[in-house]
């Protein structure tokens, strides 16, 4: 499912150059725009294809400040998309298919135009990588999850599978086990991948199996996961493991692809930040998950938003003297 948030009743855009553009509409691009355009900058937001990123795939958001009974993900973002647009911002919802970040002003290629800004802001995201098991993108949301901090909460005194054998996979199942009753390692190899340390920790803790040589066949259920059919690859045995989730921690992917070439990126593909939020290139800055592979939280994007939108207002003041 994926929802869509349109604006109603909204000129369409005939402006082609702005002081900053945003590529990305997710917690920390709306953010971003929420502080250049109430600092007069003249900001657009290009959405991409999933605007209000991965939290439109979310169902309730219990940890973000400010809402005391949780918000739902999708409302989150048509929330803070609408805050924007009381700002000034101007979105559009195109894709972004090429960046010139050679030559000021910035040039950025839609699928339907060509605009020119001074500063730009990727915040992009990262997604999170799919098992690609049946099922899985059927249950996303109920009861398969890819964020255990966001949704570890609603699987209290149940049992749980883990997928993935790194640091992520070691962190999130020894963090389910303050909510589970069990959790299920289920991993493709024999080894974990994961630091010793990590791996120490989650060997001691009592509530966690390890399945290992295993693989993720299918996931079932009817509203919500009730099972997942595991099959050990050495044996060729299918094993059905009665839980109520999945959370699936076999990395992530920065949505950098477009910038390849030109700005610096880290070994993992992650966009490599210079001094503060600022890349490499002078003008051009990142905020959230599309740099940021340790917190991923909707708080932590948002809050490297607001960061980048302070850079970028300081470095259009510094240009014009
Ligand atoms: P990762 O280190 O790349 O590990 C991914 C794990 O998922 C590996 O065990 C891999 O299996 C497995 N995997 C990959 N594709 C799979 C597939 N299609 N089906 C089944 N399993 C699959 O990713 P990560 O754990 O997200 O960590 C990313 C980086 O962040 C790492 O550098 C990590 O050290 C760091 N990190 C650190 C901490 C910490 O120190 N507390 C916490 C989280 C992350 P194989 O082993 O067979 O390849």
């Amino acid at each position: 499912m994926q929802a869509e948030i349109r604006s109603e009743n909204k000129k369409p855009e005939t402006r082609r150059k702005f002081d900053v553009i945003i590529i990305g509409a997710g917690p920390a691009g709306y953010t971003a725009a929420i502080y250049t355009s109430r600092a007069k900058r003249e900001t657009l937001i290009i959405s991409g294809i999933l605007p209000g990123g991965q939290l439109m795939l979310t169902t309730e958001v219990e940890n973000f400040p400010g809402f005391a009974n949780g918000i739902m993900g999708p409302e989150l973002m048509t929330t803070m998309r609408q805050q924007a647009e009381r700002m000034g911002t101007a979105i559009i919802d195109d894709e972004v298919v090429n960046v010139d970040f050679r030559h000021k002003p910035f040039k950025i290629l839609t699928y339907s135009e060509e605009y020119e800004a001074d500063s730009v802001i990727i915040a992009t995201g990262a997604t999170p990588r799919k098992i690609g098991a049946k099922g899985e993108q059927e249950f996303s949301a109920r009861g398969v999850s890819y964020c255990a901090t966001c949704d570890g909460p609603f699987f209290k005194n149940q049992d749980i599978v883990v997928a993935g054998g790194g640091d992520s996979a070691m962190e999130e199942a020894i963090f389910l086990t303050k909510f589970a009753n069990k959790v299920h390692v289920v991993h493709r190899k024999d080894t974990l991948r994961a630091s010793k340390v990590m791996q120490d920790r989650a060997f001691e803790n009592k509530k966690i199996q390890f399945h290992w040589n295993t693989i993720i066949e299918e996931v079932k259920g009817n509203q919500k996961v009730s099972q997942i059919m595991v099959k050990d690859v050495t044996t060729n045995n299918v094993n059905t493991l009665e839980v109520g989730g999945l959370f699936v921690a076999i990395g992530h992917e920065p949505n950098t692809k477009l910038f390849k070439g030109q700005i610096e990126l880290d070994e993992q593909g992650y966009v490599a930040l210079k001094n503060h939020t600022q890349t490499n290139v002078e003008g051009i800055f990142a905020a959230g998950d599309v740099h940021d592979h340790r917190y991923r939280q909707a708080i932590t994007a948002a809050a490297f938003g607001c960061m980048a939108a302070i850079d970028v207002d300081k470095y259009l003041s510094e240009r014009k003297k």
